[in-house]
């Protein structure tokens, strides 16, 4: 088994927005680097974007209710 991590997903900022995947990062490095092929939660293949303005994208919505239920949080509420 690896060593202890707190999600099983990292956020990954990809094609104007904010993904998560279940990816491995490359060894040694922290994010994924600018370009690379990442599947995402909500089961898009996209290249990781390390651009200053990619971390400001708006978070995609099926990455982000699947990320909750990885995390054993509940899904969120509809928008009211
Ligand atoms: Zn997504």
């Amino acid at each position: 088994m690896p060593g202890y991590r707190p999600h099983p997903f990292h956020w990954v900022p990809a094609d104007g927005r904010r993904h998560a995947s279940t990816d491995e990062h490359p060894p040694g490095a922290s994010i994924y680097p600018d370009g690379t092929e990442t599947s995402t939660l909500c089961q898009r293949t996209v290249k990781a974007d390390t651009s200053d303005t990619a971390w400001l994208w708006e978070t995609c919505l099926d990455c982000n209710s699947a990320a909750h239920e990885l995390a054993g949080l509940p899904p969120l509420a509809g928008a009211r």
